[in-house]
């Protein structure tokens, strides 16, 4: 009988959730046209502001992150508007499917090779080439080959061109710092099942003053997804329909442990354990996907060429070692492996990640010492460990 009996999840979403969130959703629901759910609503807008960085309002949508991603499009462009989408990999790609879903005509800018970033040198370039450009729709971590992209350079270069930013923060918000105001991002969004630590089911956004302005020019069809309607609920401490009412009070239980953490140790918590993911990497032989600009949320690396199926390494971690990881999507499918090291995850979470895929490897054939990749991870425990 093989002693791996227990299940570690380390996806970059859905990531675990924390067991006081948990007891706080486990409960009799709350009818939401009430006093006591407008108390939990006000608590939860104040503690999105204060993640999001915005003075703005931050919309609660019963939607996964997909959902905040089409209702920045139906709210803020009309048909035939013409916007760059930047397509460092499967979230990128989903931008372009989406504004061409809506009508609009997207130019897309490709990462040069799966794991390259999207430099501002680019978007300049497109901003300059083209003056009818509407939005700049982009990924501030992409998830499917994590990376970063230069949020700030990005916004500060569309500013000074007039042009809207639509930033997708789902593996971002919460992960590390992204003021939204500040840097002056548009439109922020985000979803539950990644840094907040509660299950998919909430997409989450901010829009800027520019961007409300625009949302009353914008004349693409929208209904369950009308942002002003959300607008004028919330400031009510109401939603517009019947909201996930579950999620939000596991959302206020996980605010309140984001904010007792503080943000900034949040943000130093998951540098710590990127860089701990991408040491023990190393010293295992596995090549990472994104050296230059690698995303604080999550580590993908080359499988090694013992590895001969990918998908079947991914299950057998997974379903003999009991810890989920996951591979890659399209063409990265069964070539890559992605750790994640967000939300509800610490030390230990990466030393047991790291512990699994050495004995995966061990039996894969693939060369290197044994402890190894936990070692390296220890290491750089070692140093902070005060
Ligand atoms: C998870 C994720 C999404 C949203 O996916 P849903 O399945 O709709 O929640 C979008 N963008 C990025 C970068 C993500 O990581």
């Amino acid at each position: 009988m093989a002693p791996f009996i227990k299940t570690y999840l380390l996806a970059p979403g859905p990531t675990p959730v924390p067991e006081s969130v948990l007891t706080a959703m486990n409960q009799p629901i709350p009818h939401h046209r009430t006093a006591a759910f407008e108390t939990v609503m006000a608590e939860v807008r104040q503690g999105l502001k204060k993640v999001f960085g915005t003075e703005q309002e931050v919309l609660l949508l019963a939607a996964s992150g997909t959902g905040g991603m089409e209702a920045a499009i139906s709210n803020l462009f009309s048909p035939g508007d013409e916007v760059l989408t930047l397509a460092a990999g499967k979230f990128g790609e989903r931008w372009t499917k989406l504004a061409q879903a809506y009508g609009l005509k997207p130019t897309e800018i490709r990462a040069a090779s799966p794991g390259d970033t999207i430099p501002v040198a680019a978007v300049e370039a497109a901003l300059a080439k083209n003056k009818n450009l509407r939005g700049v729709l982009f990924q501030a971590s992409e998830t499917s080959t994590g990376v970063s992209l230069p949020t700030q350079a990005i916004c500060a270069a569309a500013k000074k061109a007039g042009v809207l930013t639509i930033c997708d923060a789902i593996t971002a918000c919460g992960v590390f710092e992204l003021p939204m105001d500040r840097w002056g991002i548009d439109v922020l969004i985000t979803g539950s099942q990644k840094a907040f630590m509660i299950p998919p089911g909430l997409a989450m956004l901010a829009l800027s003053p520019a961007a409300w302005a625009r949302t009353e020019e914008a004349r693409l069809p929208r209904f369950y997804f009308d942002l002003k309607r959300e607008k004028a609920a919330i400031v009510k401490n109401q939603t517009a329909w019947t909201p996930a009412i579950s999620l939000i009070l596991g959302l206020r239980e996980a605010l309140q442990m984001m904010l007792k953490e503080g943000l900034p140790q949040a943000y130093a918590r998951h540098e710590i354990l990127g860089r701990a993911t991408r040491a023990a990497c190393a010293a295992l032989g596995l090549k990472p996907l994104a050296p230059a600009a690698p995303s604080p949320a999550v580590t993908a690396v080359w499988l090694p060429a013992a590895v001969k199926d990918g998908k079947t390494f991914v299950k057998r971690l997974r379903d003999h070692y009991g810890v989920i990881l996951v591979g890659g999507q399209d063409e990265l499918d069964g070539k890559i492996l992605r750790l994640s090291h967000f939300g509800y995850c610490g030390a230990f979470d990466i030393t047991t990640g790291i512990s699994a895929l050495e004995l995966a490897l061990t039996e894969a054939g693939h060369p290197f010492e044994l402890g190894a990749g936990v070692t390296a991870a220890l290491r750089i425990f070692a140093e902070k460990s005060t």
